[in-house]
């Protein structure tokens, strides 16, 4: 905006023919004041919508199962019942991911510090994205090892890191697709990597994924839903843990993978039980 551009200077007559622009650092400290002002409001917003939007969602989902249970067996009311919990589930789902922004943003998360086996983790994560592979009729590999591999962290952050990355997965993958899960641990650290065959990520947009409210526009044909927060939550999670998280994709139409990188806890260490609250 050119205005706004040209606001940030001020003109000064040197000569009679010469006006010199010189920038106006009262003016620059003001704008910059007002953006952080708007993204401060932003973030208020963000965090009070999806409370409101919470709210309603409890009382409609114990509706739904009152009347699944009463209502009479007949297919097309159960149907219906079974599609509106399904909607809702999908709601929930995504106003729960944008209350995660709007805590993240505001320091307002917290992850527990416990040993874990990721064994653990991951079996939640495929429980939780099992449905969705299977009403696509991926193929799911699981390449983990015999040997039991410990992180330090949140049990449930974790999971909801991987169930976001095999979700992704499933959502970008053609029918009938493969979808691999590979845990390969390192003596001082260990890689989960999530890889599909699907649609891919142009060299170009690897590194936005992970930007909050960011999606890869040549996917609108494909698109599912979504509102490109889920990454971004996975990148502050990861990072949360110590960890990194990158994605490697050939290019559109040849799958992705994403992998993640965590800090390993030594076998000793995890064999003497629980770490709480260390750091
Ligand atoms: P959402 O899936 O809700 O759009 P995400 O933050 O999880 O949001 O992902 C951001 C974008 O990254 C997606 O919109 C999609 O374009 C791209 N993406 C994520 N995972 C994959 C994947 N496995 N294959 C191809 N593209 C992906």
């Amino acid at each position: 905006d050119g205005s706004r551009f040209w606001g940030l200077f001020a003109a000064r007559k040197v000569g009679d023919e010469v006006v010199e622009f010189v920038l106006d650092v009262t003016q620059r400290r003001k704008a910059e004041a007002a953006l952080r002002d708007a993204d401060r409001r932003k973030d208020e917003f963000l965090a009070t919508l999806a409370h409101e939007l919470r709210n309603p969602l409890a009382p409609l989902r114990n509706g739904l199962q009152i009347m699944r249970l009463s209502s009479p067996a007949e297919a097309p009311v159960q149907r219906t019942v079974q599609m509106m919990e399904r909607q809702l589930g999908h709601l929930v789902r995504l106003v729960d991911d944008l209350l995660d922004v709007a805590r993240i943003t505001s320091g307002k998360v917290r992850v527990e510090r416990q040993v874990i086996a990721l064994r653990e983790v991951l079996a939640r994560s495929i429980e939780a994205t099992h449905a969705a592979m299977e009403a696509k009729q991926h193929r799911l590999q699981v390449d983990v090892p015999g040997e039991e591999v410990h992180v330090e962290g949140d049990l449930d952050r974790l999971a909801q890191v991987f169930s976001n990355l095999l979700s992704n997965a499933a959502k970008y993958t053609p029918a009938g697709g493969q979808i691999r899960l590979h845990l390969a641990p390192q003596p001082a650290e260990v890689v989960v990597s999530v890889t599909d065959n699907g649609i891919g990520i142009p060299a170009g947009q690897q590194e936005r994924v992970f930007r909050l409210f960011t999606q890869v526009r040549d996917h609108q044909s494909h698109f599912e839903g979504g509102l490109g927060i889920g990454l971004s939550l996975v990148e502050s999670l990861v990072h949360m843990h110590g960890g990194a998280v990158w994605v490697e994709s050939p290019g559109s139409g040849q799958g992705s993978r994403f992998c993640v990188r965590l800090p390993r806890v030594d076998g000793a260490r995890a064999g003497s039980g629980r770490h709480d609250a260390e750091r």
